[in-house]
């Protein structure tokens, strides 16, 4: 192998501010978890600087192992009840225009938690109207009925992400399942065409470009909206390796692929996340 030290384009953009201690206060006192934290992303400098959080609900431990993920894996911790009210709450301090919200993946409860995310949207929606709502959601193991939960609390964009390539699940996703994942988003879309569907995935596992292109179509079969895709960074040493660092031309090419497949937006670079300026795409979608 050669140089395996990431590039430059992989360096952090903004390191912190006051903004950024603020809502790491605002975090601590309302005791809530974030995504951008528990899964070392790195734009958190960037995005905290920008007073924007993706809260990651129902617990800091998952019940799954997903090997790319920093997430802790481990005995999860009771829904609390309190949460919803108080992740909107920090939506409302915030100011914020549009919102994401996550959760870790709860396998262990009957409805993976699909009532937590209908209460936390119901509370944004009384606390902090106006706020535009991303879900992303786990898999809820393809259950109709706790889709239609969330369906129900009429989110304005439900995201799931497929993550890779369908031949590379069995290593990087184990407990995971392409096609019902793609099922996910295909019910919510039939069930409810007016909320948009968001899917994304993570390029440098040893996925091929044209493993990629199938993807984003099957993703446009199935009716999705928004696309993100994004270098995969290994949390540490015991997570899996990275394969490639795609080049910066490579994820041009694939947000070109995707526009003219026709997603309503994509975002495709090294540093995107899932919920990477997620409020950029959908208002520029909003815009065409
Ligand atoms: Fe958090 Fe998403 Fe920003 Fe990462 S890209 S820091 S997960 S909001
Ligand atoms: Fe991480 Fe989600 Fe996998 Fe859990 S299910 S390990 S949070 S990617």
């Amino acid at each position: 192998l050669g140089d395996t030290r990431p590039p430059s384009w992989l360096k952090g953009r903004v390191a912190s501010n006051q903004n950024a201690s603020e809502v790491h206060g605002m975090l601590d006192e309302l005791s809530l978890n974030t995504v951008c934290s528990g899964a070392h992303c790195p734009n958190m400098g960037e995005c905290y600087a920008s007073r924007t959080a993706t809260f990651m609900i129902l617990g800091s431990q998952c019940t799954r192992q997903c090997r790319f993920c920093a997430v802790q894996k481990g005995p999860v911790q009771p829904v609390d009840a309190g949460e919803p009210e108080r992740v909107a709450h920090m939506v409302k301090r915030l100011g914020l225009q549009y919102t994401v919200i996550t959760s870790v993946t709860r396998d262990d409860l009957p409805d993976g938690g699909a009532g937590h995310f209908a209460r936390t949207i119901e509370a944004i929606r009384r606390i902090a109207p106006g706020t535009l709502i991303e879900v992303l959601i786990p898999d809820l193991q393809g259950n109709e009925a706790s889709l239609d939960t969330v369906i129900a609390a009429r989110p304005e964009v439900i995201n799931h992400n497929v993550e890779t390539v369908p031949a590379l699940y069995s290593e990087v996703r184990p407990q995971a399942n392409y096609q019902r994942s793609l099922a996910v988003l295909d019910y919510v879309k039939r069930q409810a065409p007016h909320i948009k569907t968001k899917s994304g995935i993570m390029v440098g596992l040893g996925e091929t470009p044209a493993q990629v292109a199938a993807v984003l179509a099957d993703l446009r079969s199935i009716g999705c909206d928004f696309l993100t895709v994004g270098q995969y960074l290994a949390p540490s040493a015991q997570h899996i390796a990275i394969k490639e660092y795609v080049a910066p031309e490579q994820f041009v090419h694939y947000r070109e692929l995707a526009e003219s497949f026709g997603f309503l937006h994509a975002a495709s670079g090294p540093l995107v996340r899932s919920s990477y300026r997620a409020a950029d795409g959908f208002f520029q979608k909003e815009r065409l």
